[in-house]
């Protein structure tokens, strides 16, 4: 039988029958020995390549699009390019603006040696000259907006005038988060949801009885909400489930303690009033608003410059992700279409997806191929990674799951999130005495015969990952690079064998977690 493993031996017509079931991979072999033992190393675009779009595309705009399965270091990709862009001659502001998902995500970014774990509001609000725009394909909590806010100003000041919220953008209440305790309860659960109700406010958009931002600001809202209630809880009722002690993440609290901390729904008056502090706060700050006007007019000012902030990842996207545990928004470069109505992926001139090296992580209940069981001979490796990278859920401190990279899984994803290069971060998680295994095809766990990846949990559950070893790098050498010629040797090679296999050039790197450890690569690089 034809496996990866003894591909190398083979002579050629053998090696091309292997290949025939993956027509849009190369020999992993041949990359492998031109880049390690030939040293044909090239990074960054390829010279006299073709940007698709660029014709098309307003200048001054990136998107940042996770790859995997979420936490790949969106935040500070958002962070580092977005202080490029403030130096080009010409740009004095940027508008950030997040197109999907609530505070089901988590970024952390760093400024001035501040740390700040954020949620709903863009990365990239630490900075003066930027505007952050929550927009109408986002998921808001308004008490959580209230909370994280207050948290935000707490570091950076006021930023009244700087933040803001599309009327449009989908509400989630306690009353979302209720039913996804429900739904749990309920025989056909649902999967990978985090608690914040964002499952039910996604669908409930969809079929067009869910609340809306706007629905809070209306003057006729208490009505509104008060019967909103009473129709949720008549559909609880026949399961015998009453909001006014149905329990739900308090994440004000869990946030104050590092704990999962819950509240009940309560009566509801006690829903209305909850949610009365914080509609007035929202209509206090002129928060809400137009923001479609917004871009409407900024896309024409020259010296504006933008950046679409994705949440979660392709790997999660709600059509094209690991069903059924996975998240409720189209996560990809596509999604800005529908998270802002207004912007079209075309128009964005660098959609950059960015990929965790030379591991991934997964938070969830789901159990990829890749998976490194604790008890497994490389059960030792995931709990160096797990700590030298601090792999734990930003509010949960759960312990993430760490698996080696999967690049049949990364190359479905960079091809369905529309994105054109990449952004590898994590490039210090590495040792030089530990060998990496990179997944580059997968074979039927029965069967034997090679199969192609295919999105969906159910059909990864019985394929088994084949691994090409590559060598690693010290870390801490890694770590202390200022260029891309300082890295160790093993870790350009991997980034170039990364992008032969991929096909997307790479044009940055990240080697730590601050600020500073950011390489840039403008140009195709040969060395
Ligand atoms: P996001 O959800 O994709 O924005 O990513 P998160 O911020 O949730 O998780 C990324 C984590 O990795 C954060 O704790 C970052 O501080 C950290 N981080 C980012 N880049 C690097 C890096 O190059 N090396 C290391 N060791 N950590 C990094
Ligand atoms: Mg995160």
């Amino acid at each position: 039988m034809l496996t990866v493993e003894n591909l190398r031996n083979l002579p050629l017509p053998k090696r091309q029958e292997f290949l025939k079931d993956f027509p849009h991979l190369v020999d992993p072999f041949e990359d492998r020995d031109r880049i390690y033992n030939q040293g044909q190393i090239e990074l960054g675009w390829p010279n006299g390549a073709m940007r698709r779009f660029e014709h098309l595309a307003r200048e001054n705009t990136i998107a940042i699009i996770g790859t995997q399965l979420g936490d790949e270091a969106k935040g500070r990709i958002v962070d580092n390019k977005l202080e490029a862009m403030l130096k080009i001659p010409g740009v004095k502001s940027v508008n950030v603006i997040r197109f999907q998902g609530g505070n089901n995500a988590g970024h952390t970014v760093e400024k001035d040696g501040k740390k700040l774990d954020l949620h709903l509001v863009p990365s990239g609000i630490m900075y003066e000259e930027t505007v952050g725009i929550m927009d109408q394909g986002m998921i808001i909590h308004a008490q959580d907006l209230k909370t994280e806010v207050e948290y935000v100003e707490d570091s950076v000041g006021d930023l009244r005038g700087k933040l803001f919220l599309s009327q449009d953008a989908i509400l989630a209440t306690d009353i979302e988060r209720a039913e996804e305790v429900a739904n749990r309860q309920k025989e056909d659960a649902t999967k990978g949801g985090t608690g914040r109700g964002i499952g039910p406010a996604n669908a409930h958009h969809i079929d067009k009885t869910g609340k809306h931002v706007r629905d809070l600001l209306d003057n006729e809202w208490r009505k509104k909400f008060a019967k909103y209630y009473e129709l949720k809880q008549r559909d609880l009722d026949g399961h015998g489930m009453d909001l006014a002690t149905m329990e739900v993440p308090d994440f004000k609290k869990s946030r104050l303690t590092g704990r999962e901390e819950k509240q009940v729904v309560g009566t509801k008056q006690e829903f209305l009033d909850r949610l009365e502090v914080a509609r007035s706060w929202i209509i206090d700050r002129d928060m809400a608003t137009n923001v479609y006007t917004m871009h409407k007019q900024a896309f024409w000012d020259a010296t504006k410059g933008f950046v679409f902030e994705g949440a979660q990842a392709a790997g999660l996207d709600a059509f094209t992700g690991t069903h059924p545990d996975r998240t409720s928004s189209n996560t990809t470069a596509y999604g800005v279409r529908d998270g802002t109505a207004y912007w079209t992926q075309e128009k964005i001139s660098e959609r950059i997806g960015v990929v965790k090296v030379p591991y991934m992580s997964s938070v969830g209940e789901r159990i990829m191929p890749t998976h490194i069981h604790p008890e497994s001979e490389d059960g030792e490796w995931s709990v160096y990674v797990r700590k030298t990278a601090n792999e734990y859920g930003t509010t949960t401190r759960r312990p993430r799951d760490i698996a080696h990279i999967d690049l049949p899984f990364l190359a479905y994803n960079a091809a369905m999130a529309g994105i054109e290069e990449m952004a590898v971060t994590h490039l210090d998680v590495a040792r030089e005495d530990t060998q990496i295994k990179v997944c580059v095809a997968y074979k039927d766990k029965k069967t034997g015969e090679n199969v192609q990846y295919q999105p969906g949990l159910h059909y990864q559950q019985n394929v088994e990952p084949q691994y090409v070893i590559l060598p690693g790098w010290d870390g801490v050498v890694c770590m202390e690079a200022k260029s891309l010629r300082d890295l160790p040797i093993n870790a350009v090679k991997f980034m170039a064998f990364l992008q032969a296999r991929l096909g997307y050039p790479i044009t940055s790197g990240t080697n730590g977690p601050d600020r500073h450890n950011y390489l840039e690569i403008n140009n195709a690089i040969t060395v």
